[in-house]
């Protein structure tokens, strides 16, 4: 019962409670916890239970709260809000036992930390209501327990999962490849849905500075590191924000100068480069004064190290509970170090167990024939000359291995595409999950893109046709037949939207199609040259945005662009630029991605986004993901795309020559249904990071 007396200046709030049949029946101490005007100016107000005529009634409590006038908004408007609480006597034995228990509990991780002190907490204070939740589910089993008392602290969100993500590459500050878009998508993605995401990377010099915000020297480490066992490597780690994310940096002090190389990748040292990063990650995270990570997710060979280093030398250090999951982001590249390595890496006490488990698959069998005794006391000669593959080692350290689409996580268990490492991941295959890539929907937007002249929807595509017109009068290509001049840029031309009269390709003129890629064997080079070239022979427009590392293909290429590009239909622009990309995926009608093998593949998933038509090749991520409008047995609203199997010229052909037939026969159809049906399909990380979640947990429980 609360009574309030009006007066000034003050009111007092005069309570009664009484305890009989109610939760705190039996309490020795009883508190109101009071509160006015949603919860303002708390306080406890120990009731009594000695009434004003001098009697005491255990059941009767009472006690008077002040509130001064000038505390409320309106003077002659009160509202109050009350809990009760309350202690008991003579439970010290519930009390030790609870305390006990609930230590068992973190330590089994069905209470967190958290959870765990704020429970020792009440326990402490004998709070009456905990110890009897407690009393009434003690004998039950640990899962009972836990969910009991964690009501009594429900208001203590559980904190997700502490993930970190050690790899080489993040986008946009330093990317290569897909490897960069990965992390940077899917840690936003856990960051949005409560999981404490961060990113450890080396610090390159040629990071896009720009785009780290708050970058500071953090701390220093000495990274164990050399030929004997005592040399260490000053370093130094940053830390920064990158689109909202954590990230630390880590810089190196040391002779090699491993990150100041000008380039992320393609160094005669590479191996001893990323093994250090992995080394440097670890002692930097065994060193911080946090709790150790749930998980650390690491990222292709660049960061594969990591796993004998975690599981051999930092789980006595501080890092026992952390988890290591591993993602293979393409198989083809797998890093390798010599058996001496081990001993600079500072593995030399476990040299033989490791070396045995990383040692490359062809000398495994060699020294298997030749029946190679381990010194058991360390690694013996036999391991210091042999060549170790780092991938192969992390694959069997790790808790659980992804690859980032399912038909390429069983691709990888045969020969062909399991490069090498099929029989360690047959070994491991209950580990191994395929979880497709998603697109950060976000950067990729057509709607909001910042690097596009127009802007469109499923809904409002007419944007798209003013991507195509600007990006025809940007490359010089004809518009619908006509070459644009300036005028056309203002508005005032032809060139800037009206079809052709008479044109046989009806309205929106000739299609475009674009490749967008980097220009190696894997992503199929001879198929994008004939399916150019006969592309252009049936009266298409192309583009290509490529980069080739090799320079033999770079030349290769140099020629073609001549030759293609004299006769005033293609395009090729041989450079990486992330902007002119954005804009081509916009502007393109198709996009052919023709990959020998392609483990997710983004640029299909841009398309489709940019409601541009992918033309793939059915392997990995793009037979998870394209469905052909003909003869894919998907349903309807699912088939966006045109697919071949087949790695000769006439597959890849005959399925261009489909697209180019439908695109010219089937307009309507083309612009008004396949197009907006694409744009709608969802291809964000949600799904995917929903996978992830799951592996984690998985991971966390083992
Ligand atoms: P991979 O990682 O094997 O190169 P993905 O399709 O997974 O292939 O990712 C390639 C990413 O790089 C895409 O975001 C694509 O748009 C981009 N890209 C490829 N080549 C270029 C280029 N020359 N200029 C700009 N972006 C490029």
């Amino acid at each position: 019962m609360v009574q309030v007396c009006i007066g000034q200046p003050t009111y007092t709030v005069r309570v009664l409670y009484r305890s009989r049949g109610g939760p705190l029946e039996g309490a020795t101490n009883v508190w109101a916890h009071m509160g006015h005007s949603g919860w303002r100016d708390t306080a406890d107000v120990a009731l009594s239970n000695v009434g004003p005529d001098g009697v005491s009634n255990p059941e009767v409590w009472h006690g008077t709260y002040e509130v001064p006038t000038g505390q409320l908004a309106a003077p002659n408007h009160l509202e109050t809000q009350l809990v009760f609480k309350g202690t008991v006597g003579g439970h010290e034995r519930w009390i030790s036992s609870l305390l006990l228990r609930l230590e068992a509990l973190v330590a089994s991780r069905l209470l967190t930390p958290e959870q765990g002190s704020v429970l020792r907490m009440l326990a402490w204070q004998h709070d009456l209501g905990t110890i009897k939740t407690y009393q009434s589910v003690r004998h039950m089993d640990d899962k009972a327990v836990s969910g009991a008392l964690a009501g009594r602290c429900s208001w203590l969100r559980p904190p997700g999962l502490n993930v970190v993500h050690v790899a080489s590459e993040m986008a946009p500050i330093a990317k290569v490849g897909g490897l960069a878009d990965v992390v940077a998508s899917l840690a936003k993605a856990h960051q949005a849905s409560g999981l404490l995401t961060e990113v450890i990377l080396p610090k390159y010099d040629c990071i896009q500075y720009g785009e780290v915000h708050e970058l500071r020297h953090m701390c220093e480490v000495e990274v164990p590191w050399g030929p004997d066992a005592n040399r260490t490597v000053r370093t130094v780690v940053w830390s920064g924000c990158v689109d909202g994310l954590p990230v630390y940096f880590i810089e190196p002090h040391c002779n090699e100068k491993y990150f100041w190389r000008g380039k992320f990748y393609g160094e005669s040292d590479d191996a001893a480069r990323f093994s250090f990063f992995s080394r440097a990650a670890l002692e930097f995270l065994a060193r911080r004064q946090h709790e150790a990570p749930d998980l650390l997710h690491i990222h292709d060979w660049q960061a594969a190290a990591v796993g004998p280093l975690l599981k051999e030398t930092y789980k006595a250090s501080g890092l026992s509970r952390t988890r290591l999951v591993l993602t293979i982001h393409n198989m083809a590249f797998q890093g390798h170090i010599s058996g001496a390595f081990l001993q600079h890496m500072g593995l030399a006490g476990r040299a033989s167990q490791v070396a045995e488990v990383m040692l490359h698959e062809s000398q495994h069998h060699h020294h298997n024939q030749a029946s190679v005794t381990i010194n058991p006391n360390g690694m013996g000669n036999n391991f210091s000359n042999a060549t170790l593959n780092l991938l192969k080692g992390a694959i069997s350290y790790a808790d659980r291995i992804t690859t980032v689409s399912p038909t390429y996580a069983r691709e990888v268990l045969g020969p062909q595409l399991g490069m090498g490492l099929q029989a360690v991941l047959q070994r491991h295959q209950g580990k191994l999950a395929g979880v497709l890539n998603g697109l950060d929907y976000e950067t990729w937007n057509p709607n909001t893109d910042p690097c596009l002249p127009a802007h469109y929807t499923a809904e409002e595509r007419s944007g798209k046709r003013a991507c195509k017109a600007a990006l025809c009068r940007e490359l010089g290509l004809p518009f619908d037949g006509v070459l644009q001049t300036a005028a056309d840029a203002n508005g005032n031309g032809n060139g800037n939207g009206a079809p052709v009269e008479g044109s046989p390709w009806g309205p929106n003129g000739r299609p475009l199609i674009a490749i967008v890629s980097r220009l190696t064997e894997q992503k199929g080079l001879h198929l994008m040259i004939s399916g150019l070239r006969a592309a252009v022979a049936a009266g298409a427009q192309v583009v290509v945005l490529g980069s080739a590392p090799d320079p033999k293909v770079q030349r290769e290429w140099e020629g073609l662009a001549r030759e293609l590009g004299s006769g005033g239909d293609a395009r090729i622009v041989l450079r990486h630029d992330e902007a002119l990309s954005h804009r081509i995926f916009a502007a393109s009608d198709m996009l052919l991605v023709p990959s020998m093998f392609e483990p997710c593949g983004l640029t299909q998933l841009i398309a489709l986004r940019y409601g541009t038509v992918p033309i793939v090749r059915e392997t990995g991520g793009l037979a998870d993901t394209v469905r052909d409008v003909a003869h894919s047995p998907a349903p309807e609203h699912e088939r966006n795309g045109f697919t071949f199997a087949g790695t000769d010229e006439p597959a890849a052909q005959k399925a261009l020559q489909r697209a180019i037939d439908a695109y010219r026969n089937g307009r309507d159809w083309w612009e008004s249904e396949l197009v907006p049906r694409i744009m709608r399909q969802d291809w964000s990380w949600t799904q995917s990071a929903q996978k992830y979640q799951e592996i984690y947990t998985s991971a966390t429980r083992l």
